[in-house]
């Protein structure tokens, strides 16, 4: 039987129980990854990714933590740990947005997305790294281990009435450079994942008319609004040696929302 992409490598997909999270952790599992299935609420959808995974003969778990929680990180890894021996890839994908016109936003609605979109990401990254430099070379991959951060159009877009939002995936971006930066000489390989608009419960007012989604649609050039398995694929894509060379990029998958769409018809 032909080797999986993924076969022997552990990968933690940070919430992961709807959208495209469950995506990248079902893609990942399909690519032969153990696959540690992260939640903070309601676990059910991680439970579906857990049934689907196991279905086709993989092995996953699903772990409760707020990713913006340090205890409950680490305790998420040492879990990870426990079940299949190591980590070799994160996905840090946890997210959310809490909208506001500028002037109305609270400290509160500020300081929680920025708590789970960066801080969230740096507790995960920095548990992660550890565990790669713990376990040593294991010849599962070519790299010691693999960060993809889940960032957005928005860490090159500015969004008006998302500014806690905009500035988290801006601080993604060169959260991510920094540690591709530090991290390469030991081989742990960083990179980002940008969505454009992926139809999932995050933006569901953005496209669950058709007026709206005819709306969404302008901002696209390739004239299709995104589905999680376009973000999924490209995940274990990166996760795998076959990316082994990309390395502090952001790839953009986003049908050219980045392509300054209001010059379409000439400006
Ligand atoms: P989603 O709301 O379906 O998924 C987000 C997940 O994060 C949920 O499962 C939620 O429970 C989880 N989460 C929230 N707070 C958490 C916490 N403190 N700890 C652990 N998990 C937590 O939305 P989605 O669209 O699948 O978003 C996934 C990621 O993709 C986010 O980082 C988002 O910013 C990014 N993104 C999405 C789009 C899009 O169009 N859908 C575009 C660009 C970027």
């Amino acid at each position: 039987m032909e080797m999986k992409k993924l076969e022997g490598q552990t990968a933690v997909v940070t919430g992961a129980s709807s959208g495209i999270g469950q995506a990248c952790a079902i893609a990942l599992g399909m690519a032969g990854a153990n696959v540690v299935v992260n939640y903070a609420g309601n676990p059910n959808g991680a439970i579906v990714a857990v049934d689907k995974i196991k279905a086709a003969g993989g092995r996953a778990m699903v772990v409760q933590a707020d990713v913006s929680q340090k205890e409950q990180v680490d305790n998420m890894f040492a879990q990870a740990v426990e079940a299949f021996g190591t980590v070799d890839i994160l996905v840090n994908n946890a997210g959310l947005q809490k909208d506001a016109a500028f002037i109305d936003m609270t400290l509160e609605q500020w300081n929680y997305v920025l708590a789970v979109n960066l801080t969230g990401q740096f507790l995960c990254a920095q548990a992660a790294v550890k565990e790669f430099i713990r376990r040593g070379m294991n010849g599962h991959s070519k790299a010691l281990g693999k960060i993809i951060c889940m960032s957005s159009v928005h860490e090159l877009i500015p969004w008006a009435g998302h500014v806690n939002y905009a500035a988290s995936k801006g601080g993604v971006m060169l959260m991510m450079k920094s540690l591709a930066q530090e991290l390469g000489p030991m081989k742990i390989r960083v990179n980002s994942v940008a969505p454009g608009a992926i139809k999932t419960p995050i933006n569901h007012m953005a496209w669950e008319t058709p007026e709206a989604e005819e709306r969404l649609l302008k901002l696209i050039p390739y004239k299709r609004v995104g589905v999680v398995d376009d973000i999924g694929n490209v995940t274990v894509w990166l996760a795998s040696d076959e990316s082994d060379y990309i390395h502090g990029a952001t790839i953009f998958v986003d049908g050219g929302m980045t392509l300054y769409p209001g010059f379409e018809d000439n400006g």
